[in-house]
């Protein structure tokens, strides 16, 4: 049997697994009613997609009830999400 060294080991050269992604939109709870969309994000943010307060982000977001919320995502989740 092999690949018993699998098991959670750190990847040899430090690249970032491809599980990971950084948010590249910004999108804002209190502009979804006037469809302004997303806002580039200028910093190096892990998307909100990996958080482990997703479920819940989402859920306010969807509500509606949070003007204060903000959702940090790739493009590729952004899209999958609908917002983009
Ligand atoms: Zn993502």
């Amino acid at each position: 049997m092999k690949g018993q060294e699998q098991k959670d080991s750190a990847a040899p050269m430090g690249t970032s697994p491809a599980m990971e992604c950084r948010a590249e939109f910004i999108f804002y709870a209190r502009n979804q009613s006037r469809k302004l969309g997303s806002v580039e994000v200028l910093g190096d943010y892990t998307c909100d997609f990996r958080r482990p307060d997703w479920a819940h982000r989402w859920t306010d977001w969807n509500s509606g009830r949070n003007q204060y919320l903000n959702l940090f995502l790739c493009a590729k989740h952004a899209r999958e999400l609908g917002l983009l």
